[in-house]
């Protein structure tokens, strides 16, 4: 089964503190055909280019990358996404751009990014480590750009389990999400964070094959 979805999207979102600030502007008409997966798709995390990182600071980001494929392309995360319910009990997230949970499973797993269409299959991350102690921003991007910046202050701290919900935050914003604000917890960026967030958690307390 096919199904089109057109739709002409203005937004602009600002958020001074949130998982992941953004000050985040997009005019984009998108028209694009979004075909039902008919096998499941497969998406693989892969690191275009890091900056900053090295010894511990990289073998977390790492693993961070490993639990983050392992979880998303798990049957329990599409579970997860597809009947997502906001906190009002109605099945579908805030700032969806008039998508459905199917849909934007459908473009979360198709994995091209707006700025990337023809990577189908990837997660890219182009990621810049940079301290700023002052700073209450954890990590921030805009659409003009695949870089995502990930503050040491936060990141130094950070399990592996917030690592890859955080990527997975920022990567949401990379397809073409975003939040009114940093408290928009059942907005795409933030549900699929937590929900990431809360699969890595539960496989590394439950190593093995459990999806
Ligand atoms: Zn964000």
């Amino acid at each position: 089964m096919k199904k089109w979805i057109f739709s002409i999207i203005t937004f602009s979102l600002f958020s001074n503190e949130c998982l992941s600030s953004i000050l985040f502007k997009w005019d984009q008409v998108h028209h694009e055909e979004v075909s039902s997966f008919l096998g499941a798709p497969y998406l693989k995390v892969k690191s275009m280019s890091l900056e900053g990182f090295n010894g511990l600071s990289l073998q977390k980001l790492q693993s961070g990358f490993s639990f983050m494929e392992k979880v998303i392309n798990s049957e329990e995360f599409r579970s997860r996404v597809i009947n997502f319910k906001n906190k009002r009990g109605e099945r579908k997230f805030e700032s969806n751009r008039g998508l459905s949970n199917e849909e934007i499973y459908e473009i979360f797993m198709e994995g091209r990014e707006v700025l990337q269409m023809d990577t189908p299959g990837e997660v890219n991350l182009f990621l810049k480590l940079y301290d700023n102690p002052m700073s209450r921003v954890i990590g921030y991007t805009n659409s003009k750009t695949n870089l995502i910046n990930i503050n040491w202050k936060y990141f130094k701290h950070f399990k592996i389990h917030e690592v890859a919900a955080n990527l997975t935050h920022e990567w949401t914003h990379k397809l073409g999400f975003g939040h009114t604000s940093a408290k928009e917890h059942d907005s795409v960026p933030y549900a699929i964070g937590y929900i990431v967030r809360d699969l890595v958690l539960n496989s590394m307390n439950h190593p093995g094959p459990i999806f």
